[in-house]
């Protein structure tokens, strides 16, 4: 097959890569998505833990531009996210209290990683696929993936991954986009999730709460699984999130060490309530978690000769702001003419 223009790659089938390609790919433009991972989502995946799955990411997000509004009500026409928790609950002075903004909330159905599932279906997304290096060619850019395989050439190439990780591809190449991302770190965050042998009860919540924040300690929120649309999870299925200091000191630590930290943390923090046998426990770590700071300027960096960045780390620490920044940069893109190459073989 023969193509005469040349095709994009997006580097990251996390939220801003497919979102990104999405954008591309609507507008007519011949898209290549790869991914170190299985499959996609990126921090937006779901873990298969027996009959059910667990986010030990991202758990739910708001929908506050209007863009993203008519993206999730989208999603929700394909029932692949629902609205999600009704409430949340706060521990104040040791007391969980109801805490309420009104703002609807939504979660993947019947995981988190619907949601990109359904982005990525009709692109050419190439999982298991770990880009190790750039290569730049007379015809465009090349991929080199970690099994030594060369992918291309392509007219753009899009890194749509946290910033350290895009700024070590980028450098030997455009060392604006190279201090860009250094002026982007990641933060870490431990996440642990455990099976518990009966339901916890929170007192004073109702039976069904769905998510408790914490105010301090190494645990910030606590997630249940069985709350969420369309999750079997009886008889209770947590995700424990840890604070990203707390986090950092462990950056080493073994997963069920810290699983254990953050199940000791629930336990001290509901001194009043008998926490039930666990039955299971594990831990994962985000070695590049959320950013530590948003750099002002447009939410995503085009650079020299068809390397762009986008993701997280340009615009905010959450699911909107990612998927607008690759939405944006894939509109960008899709507004430059395409650069007419000689007959390729299509990548
Ligand atoms: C614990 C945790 C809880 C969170 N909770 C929430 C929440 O409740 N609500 C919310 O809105 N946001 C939440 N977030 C933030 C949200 O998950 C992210 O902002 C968003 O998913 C980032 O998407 P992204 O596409 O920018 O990056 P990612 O999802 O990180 O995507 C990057 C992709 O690049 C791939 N990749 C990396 N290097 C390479 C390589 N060399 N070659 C090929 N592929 C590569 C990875 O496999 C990954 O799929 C949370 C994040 C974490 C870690």
């Amino acid at each position: 097959m023969t193509s005469t223009t040349a095709p994009h790659a997006v580097i990251g089938a996390g939220i801003a890569g497919l979102a990104c390609a999405r954008a591309l790919a609507d507008a007519g433009r011949d898209v290549v998505v790869l991914d170190k991972a299985r499959g996609p989502g990126g921090r937006m995946s779901s873990r298969r833990l027996g009959e059910t799955a667990i986010e030990l990411g991202a758990q739910g997000f708001r929908a506050s531009h209007p863009a993203f509004r008519a993206e999730v009500d989208a999603w929700r026409r394909a029932g692949v996210a629902a609205p999600w928790p009704a409430a949340l609950w706060r521990l104040e002075d040791g007391r969980p209290r109801r805490r309420t903004d009104g703002r609807p909330r939504f979660t993947g159905r019947p995981r988190m990683s619907a949601v990109t599932r359904h982005l990525a279906t009709g692109l050419d997304l190439r999982p298991g696929t770990r880009v190790e290096a750039l290569r730049r060619a007379a015809e465009g850019w090349r991929l080199v993936d970690a099994a030594g395989e060369v992918h291309g050439p392509f007219a753009t190439v899009v890194l749509a991954l946290p910033a350290p990780q895009a700024g070590r591809l980028v450098a030997p190449h455009d060392p604006g986009l190279a201090a860009a991302c250094r002026a982007v770190p990641q933060r870490a965050c431990w996440a642990a999730w455990a099976r518990l042998e009966a339901p916890l009860a929170l007192p004073g919540a109702e039976a069904d709460w769905p998510l408790l924040e914490l105010e301090t300690g190494p645990l910030r929120r606590v997630i249940r699984h069985g709350s969420k649309p369309g999750r079997a999870a009886r008889p209770e299925l947590l995700t424990l999130l840890a604070d990203l200091d707390w986090s950092e000191r462990h950056l080493e630590a073994a997963p069920e060490a810290m699983a254990d930290g953050l199940l000791e943390a629930l336990a001290a923090a509901l001194p009043d309530v008998a926490l039930p046998r666990v039955r299971a426990r594990g831990a994962h770590r985000w070695r590049y978690a959320e950013p530590a700071a948003i750099p002002p300027g447009e939410d995503f960096r085009l650079g020299e000769r068809g390397l762009a960045l986008c993701g997280d780390g340009w615009r905010g620490a959450r699911i909107e702001d990612a998927w607008l920044s690759g939405h944006h940069l894939g509109e960008a893109l899709c507004h430059r003419p395409p650069e007419p190459l000689a007959e390729i073989p299509r990548p």
